[in-house]
Parts: C-alpha cells; structure tokens; sequence
C-alpha cells in the first residue's frame, strides 16, 4: 500500500499532524501547542518533526505517502502556497509554507484556507453531502467561511472569496478585527456576543450571566450567555436573539447572492443548536428574496472535534 496522505492543520493555538489511508480513514494523530509568538521557523521545524513521527508511530514509510493537505489560516496563495500575515500567526510574512514542506517530504503539498478546507471536508463528509452549492461558516473567535460549488472550492480571483465575516452590517458599528467597522464578525464571533454581554449586564442585575462567570466581568464569554439563555434568563435570551438578528441577515445577504443548497455553522452555532439556529432561521427566511430562501437549509455542521482533522486530509484525497 502506498496511498496514505497526511494532513496539516495549522492554527494560532494547536498544530496537529494526521496520516489518513485511502478511505479516509485517520490511523494517526499528533497534536503539539504552535507557541505562536516563536515564529515561523519554529513552527516549520516542530511540523517537520510532527509529520515524521504521525508516519513512524503509524508503522508507515514516508515513500507510502502521496499528498500532503494543509489547512491555515488566510490570507494565503493556494497556487505558490505562500502565507501572508494570519492574525493569528504573527511573523509569518510571506512564508513559503507550500515550497518547504515539499523540499522536505518530496510530495505533493496543496495548502488551503483553513475555513475553505473546513467547507470541503463538510461536503466530502459531512453535513453538505449530497449538495451542490455549499457554505460553512465558522462562527467562533472570528466568523470566516467557505463555498464549495460541485465539489470544487470557490476561490474568487486571488483567493479571497468566501469572506462572509467581513460584510458590513452597521458602519457605524463596532471595530472589527479586520480595520472596518460594524462587520458580521464585529457582531456575532464568540468574542464580539461576549462584548455585547459584557456591556448589557453592568445595566441588567437580573441576569445571571454575570454569575455563570463566577462573578467576573473580564471572564464573561458567549458560552455563559448560552447556558443562562438555556435558564431563560431574559438579558441572554436578548443577546442571543440579536445575535441570531445579524447572523441571519448576513446569512440572506449570502443567499441571495449564492443561492445555496445548504448553510453549515460551525461551533457556536453547534453548541447552540436550535435556541440559535430557529431564529436564524426565521430572520434569514424574512430577509432573504422569497426563491432562494425556499431552496437554502441552514443546519449545524456535522464533523465536530475531527473537522481540522478531515479538513486537511479532504484537500488530497
Ligand atoms: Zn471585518
């Protein structure tokens, strides 16, 4: 057998190496922390590293090996695999990602968005089989998103398509991380609902969102308002319905543009289910032209824990 691809997946957070065989099927894994602020170097060195021991721990050879997928964060060239600045990975400034790991491992090595991979790995294996337009939108620290259209993903002219987070919505609305204001992002991320949280409940002692984070401001997340919506307390209940009010507009913006089969939301969303989903649902059928709002379903993406996983490993096979 020599048909196994590994897959990459990089992050702010978490470096993570796989080996798939030519089913899909993971037969290994290896996770180390990516120690952002040391840089690229020590990144590329530490994936090196990775990927040869994902290969031996697996009683693999690296010439059993055909392809390597790398998931990453944006903006990136998927043509010369060159990266440009994430925000998350601070220092890599047009690194060569593509060009070092094949002179390293001599194969194949597509590199990719990670939410565009996110959105292929959903319809290879996840919620979007079986449709022919599909959008995953990612919905935690950021709000990023990716368009497969008959298995193949859109990538616009350099890359750069699928950014749903970035449609402003209010432009008099809050900062974005992206240097615009009042953005899809600005507004419903994990980080922008605790935001909005935070603000709400220095005015509204009833709520006990401030109790869920034990008391602490600073420590308020979108998960706590969540859990107290899922109490009914009624100051959640508001944060999650304008959430639901942004998400849902942005969504019809996208599906009057696109006409999608099917929308998939990733985390948030997933652990929110129906409280968030139903809402956005009802705002994206009022805002979005009668057609396309018939047609689009809008579910929770269906990979979960393993979707970096897959995400890499949908790039080659
Ligand atoms: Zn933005």
């Amino acid at each position: 057998m020599d048909n196994y691809v590994v897959g990459i997946d990089i992050g702010g957070t978490k470096l993570a190496t796989v080996v798939a065989d030519d089913s899909c099927k993971i037969v290994n894994k290896v996770r180390k922390p990516t120690l952002a602020d040391k840089g690229p170097e020590y990144a590329i060195q530490l994936l090196f590293d990775m990927v040869y021991q994902t290969i031996e721990e697996a009683s693999l050879k690296l010439e059993t090996i055909r392809a390597i997928g790398v998931s990453c964060g944006g903006p990136l060239d998927t043509k010369t695999g060159v990266v440009y600045s994430p925000p998350n990975l601070p220092g890599w400034d047009a690194f060569p990602l593509k060009e070092r790991l094949e002179s390293e491992f001599k194969v194949p090595t597509m590199i990719e968005n990670d939410a565009n991979a996110c959105a292929l790995a959903e319809y290879r294996f996840g919620g979007g089989r079986g449709y022919n337009v599909v959008l995953y939108m990612t919905m935690s620290t950021g709000i990023g998103g990716g368009i497969v259209v008959n298995g193949q993903i859109f990538h616009g002219a350099n890359d750069s398509a699928g950014e749903v987070g970035h449609q402003i919505l209010l432009p008099d609305g809050p900062q974005c991380g992206c240097g615009k204001r009042g953005c899809l992002e600005a507004l419903c991320s994990g980080p922008a609902i605790a935001r909005r949280a935070k603000e709400a409940v220095q005015n509204e002692s009833n709520s006990i969102i401030l109790a869920l984070a034990d008391g602490k401001l600073d420590a308020v997340k979108s998960e706590h308002v969540l859990e107290a919506a899922r109490q009914d307390d009624s100051l959640a209940q508001k944060l999650i319905d304008e959430t639901a009010y942004y998400m849902g507009w942005g969504i019809a913006n996208v599906v009057n543009m696109l006409n999608p089969d099917i929308v998939l939301l990733g985390t948030i969303a997933i652990a929110a289910g129906d409280l968030l989903l139903n809402p956005i649902r009802h705002t994206v059928s009022s805002f979005a032209m009668a057609r396309p709002a018939e047609a689009v379903k809008i579910m929770p993406a269906q990979l979960g824990d393993s979707l970096g996983d897959l995400a890499a490993i949908a790039l080659v096979v």
